[in-house]
């Protein structure tokens, strides 16, 4: 059983996820997550009184630390946001990203939402109590889906209206309450671009922590319409061959794997 909540003392040895407002602590010249015990490593922070387990790295305890109240003198460049970590440390990004979401949740969830009652920390699962109404508050993750389209030798890709990246990607949508995923699929495909699909299968799945999505992916082929898109949603979409592929997610996003897959299958059509 995970403590999750350990009060720091000499012995405590891990690797250190340190948030600093939405940043995470990857020192310079390396800019991996610092590993040893807390009082060897130098880290530019006050000592807390109890850090937070969030799982294990080569079978060695991730701790987080929130110091969000501290002001760094230490060179910024030490702190990576999390796009950054994902784009350019990969291999740091399932810790940075679980670090993060535990940050929020934790910095979110000092009150009950139902008496406002100030709430305690549980050591035993990752949650907060509230001891007055016994309201219980696990981390929040909201399911999202996320599917590639073909037709044929093309692929259906999309410009969101609210993408900051810019690139034609896949289709992606958030789960209602009460939906199943296959259902959230073929409403999002129908809203985003008015056609109907078939064959739905599920790829696989990525955590996406901006700021708490879980990604759902699924490879679907065309079943019939024409498309139209929504234009609150979608500032483009069509269909594309591989000669006539535009930039796209890279392959260390679900997105970017779901587009490889999908091209896979494209050159054998
Ligand atoms: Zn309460």
């Amino acid at each position: 059983m995970i403590n999750h909540n350990i009060p720091l003392s000499d012995d405590v040895e891990g690797w250190w996820c340190v948030i600093h407002k939405h940043k995470v602590l990857l020192p310079l010249p390396s800019q991996k997550l610092p590993f040893g015990k807390f009082a060897e490593l130098n880290l530019p922070i006050t000592r807390p009184d109890i850090v937070h387990h969030i799982g294990y790295k080569d079978e060695t305890p991730v701790y987080l630390i929130q110091a969000n109240e501290h002001d760094f003198e230490r060179n910024e460049n030490d702190f990576c946001g999390l796009r950054q970590v994902l784009f350019q440390q990969g291999d740091m990004f399932e810790y940075a990203a679980r670090a993060f979401q535990v940050d929020l949740f934790l910095k979110t969830h000092k009150y009950c939402g139902q008496c406002g009652q100030e709430m305690e920390l549980i050591d035993w699962e990752l949650a907060t109590h509230c001891r007055p109404c016994n309201h219980r508050c696990y981390p929040r993750i909201s399911p999202c889906i996320i599917v590639a389209i073909r037709k044929g030798n093309q692929i259906l890709l999309a410009k969101g209206a609210k993408s900051t990246s810019g690139l034609y990607s896949v289709l992606a949508g958030f789960v209602e309450s009460g939906e199943t995923l296959e259902q959230a699929v073929h409403r999002e495909v129908f809203e985003e671009v008015g056609i109907k699909i078939k064959n739905l299968k599920y790829f696989g799945s990525q955590p996406w922590p901006f700021p708490h999505s879980l990604m759902m992916g699924y490879t679907a082929e065309f079943d019939e319409g024409e498309i139209t898109i929504c234009e609150d949603e979608i500032l483009a979409a069509d269909w594309f061959t591989l000669e006539q592929m535009p930039q796209t997610p890279p392959t260390h996003s679900i997105a970017g794997k779901l587009i490889e897959r999908t091209k896979a299958m494209m050159r054998l059509a």
